[in-house]
């Protein structure tokens, strides 16, 4: 009898990082749902780059500050999988969907907090809390985070808090959530060439020499340095690493 095939969830898997890690978890045989806040053309690019390579894959759309449509969001996604597989369960949810706040403390207005607040703490606890019932036993979460909760880098200091609370949130899921052998882990990335805060990791030159000098390896990441860590914590070979940060940075500040 063939092993049932598992499926994982990717917040943000239109763009960057979450478009990375959706098509190197496919290409580990795992079928795929991805959200996209509004860029649903781009998000139809990633499902069927996922089905050209032999795996289910289906976009929707989510706003991971909307805590309110949480409900709504995962009965959708359970109907759409019992009709489908004959049950509601996924295997991984990765919380990856997140936006960028460059600004120093003395600008930061309430309205910027509380955003960071909403998408990068808030989003991601209740969003896996309104999942757990629906994860299997011996699944797992993969909670993007940042070099930044480790380094401080002048005008992160929201953002890189907010992703240091991920870090430690998930260290609390891997402990209450070890009874059902459910692993909780972090992958932080270093600064990578994507859209991310406008794109100026690709962009800015000035900004790219920055990270490319401060990086062991001498370059600033792509989000292919990332997917594969992503995918490779939706496999079985990771079933041993548990309430860990793994930080895929190429050695940066370190
Ligand atoms: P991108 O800007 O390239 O992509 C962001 C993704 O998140 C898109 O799919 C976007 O959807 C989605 N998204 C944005 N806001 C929301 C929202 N409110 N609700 C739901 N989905 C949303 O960013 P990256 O791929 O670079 O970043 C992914 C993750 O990696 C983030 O958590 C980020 O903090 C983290 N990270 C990134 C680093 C970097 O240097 N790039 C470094 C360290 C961590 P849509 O396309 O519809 O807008």
């Amino acid at each position: 009898m063939s092993a049932r095939t598992k499926i994982a969830l990717i917040t943000g898997g239109s763009r960057g990082l979450g478009k990375n890690s959706a098509i190197k978890t496919a290409q580990k045989g795992l079928d795929v749902i991805i959200t996209y806040r509004s860029n649903k053309e781009e998000a139809d690019a990633t499902v069927k780059e996922i089905q050209a390579l032999g795996q289910k894959a289906i976009a929707y759309q989510l706003d991971t500050r909307d805590t309110k449509s949480f409900d709504a969001f995962v009965k959708t996604v359970g109907d759409h999988l019992e009709e489908n597989t004959g049950s509601r369960n996924i295997d991984y949810l990765v919380n990856n969907a997140g936006t960028a706040l460059y600004a120093p403390i003395q600008d930061v207005t309430e309205e910027q907090l509380d955003d960071m607040v909403d998408i990068h703490f808030k989003g991601v606890f209740f969003l896996t809390q309104k999942f757990l019932p629906f994860i299997n036993n011996e699944g797992g979460i993969i909670n993007v985070s940042s070099g930044l909760a480790r380094f401080a880098l002048p005008g992160s200091s929201v953002y890189g808090s907010m992703k240091a609370a991920v870090d430690m949130l998930t260290k609390y899921q891997a402990k209450e959530l070890g009874a059902r052998r459910i692993k909780s882990n972090v992958v932080a990335p270093g600064a990578i060439e994507t859209d991310f805060g406008g794109g100026r990791t690709r962009d800015d030159e000035h900004v790219n020499a920055l990270v490319a000098g401060n990086t062991a390896l001498g370059r600033a990441g792509v989000p292919d340095d990332i997917g594969g860590v992503v995918a490779f914590l939706c496999t079985e070979d990771a079933r041993w690493i548990n309430g860990q940060r793994i930080e895929a940075s190429g050695g940066m500040f370190l």
